[in-house]
């Protein structure tokens, strides 16, 4: 059997190299840069005011106080969007707001509030507090020089860089292109959610959260039908999956029943298996395979083996489709609250409770068809065999916080 390292990177090894495409910022968010991007401009583009106030030399109002103050003449007003063609000379201050630029001559900006306007001296500005070089001027450059590395390639594009590449005037960037990626969910007792339950039947749930996962990372998820438990229909259903789509998930058959189409299936449409089990709880059984330069994952259909799997296995392999460089889920540091025990051979991931202290609780019962503590889980703890993780140790917990 696989370690579960193993069966990652073998999974990773096989991703096709990302193709990109072009999309303007605003529909950026959440995709994977293709190319460096160093910044056409300094950020700030130009010397501006931090305040409203007035555009002085510092060199005229360094000993003012409200007992002496200096009095400068007003030369001008710059709204922001404006600029002075002036220039401000000894003696004489300009009118700024925040984001005003700088007038030509001036060194400093003094606060509004450190000033005095007498209502019959309007030309006069009465300065209470003194000023230095660089008082409350943002300085061309300060933030981003020309030519500055603003984003690597392989980066997520988070709202924060999207601010910043706008800052920079970027409209448009290439991003790895999304993988269209075909849902298909294996078994006879599977109905629809939404339509009446007839005994024996249970309603699908694994291709729902699945879709919604795959989108959290950028991929395009296609629902397909639901597959029943027979062999020429499972061959046909993922014959028509890898025509349509850049890659296939499907949940269930793939244990050791003689209900458990999937892998052969696969086998008869041309598919070729890497590997179909992997040391890991939930979810030793795990296929993947190769059709036609597309690839295969299929799940476990316990819900929770499916999602785990998922995670672990499907997700990074989404993401370096993109052409992502952090593919793997964040992993923080955390305390368990509880101990987590796991006396079996193969090592466990539990899904747990994590608080934004970092405390940590087991999700509910680990069971792999236990959806209740899938849905309260935040986080997987990854339990070695033979294991006890003692209450009040320091852990790594696997982490999705959105996703
Ligand atoms: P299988 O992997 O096909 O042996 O299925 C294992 C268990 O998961 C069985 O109890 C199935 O009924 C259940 N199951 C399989 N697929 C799904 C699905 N798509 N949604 C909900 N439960 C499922
Ligand atoms: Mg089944």
């Amino acid at each position: 059997m696989l370690a579960f390292e193993e069966a990652l990177a073998r999974v990773l090894a096989e991703v096709p190299a990302p193709e990109s495409e072009s999309v303007s910022l605003r529909a950026a968010s959440g995709r994977i840069l293709a190319d460096q991007i160093r910044s056409p401009i300094d950020l700030p583009v130009f010397d501006n005011s931090a305040m409203d106030g007035y555009a002085v030399r510092a060199a005229d109002v360094t000993s003012a106080k409200p007992a002496s103050p200096a009095r400068l003449r007003l030369a001008g007003k710059v709204a922001a969007g404006e600029v002075f063609l002036g220039e401000v000379t000894p003696g004489t201050c300009v009118r700024l707001f925040t984001g005003s630029p700088l007038p030509a001559g001036a060194d400093a900006v003094v606060m509004q509030e450190d000033t005095h306007i007498n209502p019959a001296a309007p030309g006069e500005v009465v300065i209470l507090a003194p000023a230095g070089p660089g008082e409350n001027v943002r300085t061309r450059g300060e933030d981003v020089k020309q030519g500055t590395i603003l984003a690597e390639a392989g980066a997520a594009i988070t709202p924060g860089r999207i601010g910043l590449l706008a800052a920079a005037g970027f409209g448009r960037l290439r991003v790895g292109r999304r993988p269209v990626v075909g849902l298909l969910a294996t078994g006879s007792e599977l109905t629809e959610p939404g339509q009446p339950l007839v005994p024996g039947q249970i309603y699908e749930s694994n291709r729902t959260a699945l879709a919604a996962l795959m989108e959290g990372v950028g991929a395009v998820p296609k629902t397909l039908p639901l597959v029943a438990d027979v062999l020429a229909g499972t061959s046909q259903a993922l014959a028509d999956a890898f025509n349509q789509c850049d890659a296939v998930v499907t949940s269930g058959g793939v244990s050791v029943g003689e209900m458990d189409f999937l892998k052969l299936a696969f086998e008869q449409i041309g598919g070729r298996l890497e590997f179909w089990k992997v040391a890991m709880k939930p979810g030793r059984p795990f296929v993947f395979g190769r059709c036609q330069g597309k690839l295969l994952f299929g799940l476990p259909g316990n819900p929770v083996s499916a999602l785990v799997t998922f995670r672990l296995l499907v997700r990074p392999a989404l993401l370096r489709w993109q052409g992502a460089t952090d593919v793997s889920l964040p992993a923080h540091p955390g305390v368990l609250a509880e101990p987590l025990l796991n006396p079996g051979e193969r090592r466990h991931f539990m899904s747990v409770k994590v608080d934004s202290t970092g405390k940590i609780q087991l999700a509910g019962r680990q069971a792999s068809h236990l959806l209740s503590s899938l849905a309260a889980a935040n986080g997987l703890v990854d339990v070695p065999a033979h294991t006890t993780l003692a209450a009040g140790s320091t852990v790594t917990v696997l982490r999705w916080d959105c996703y």
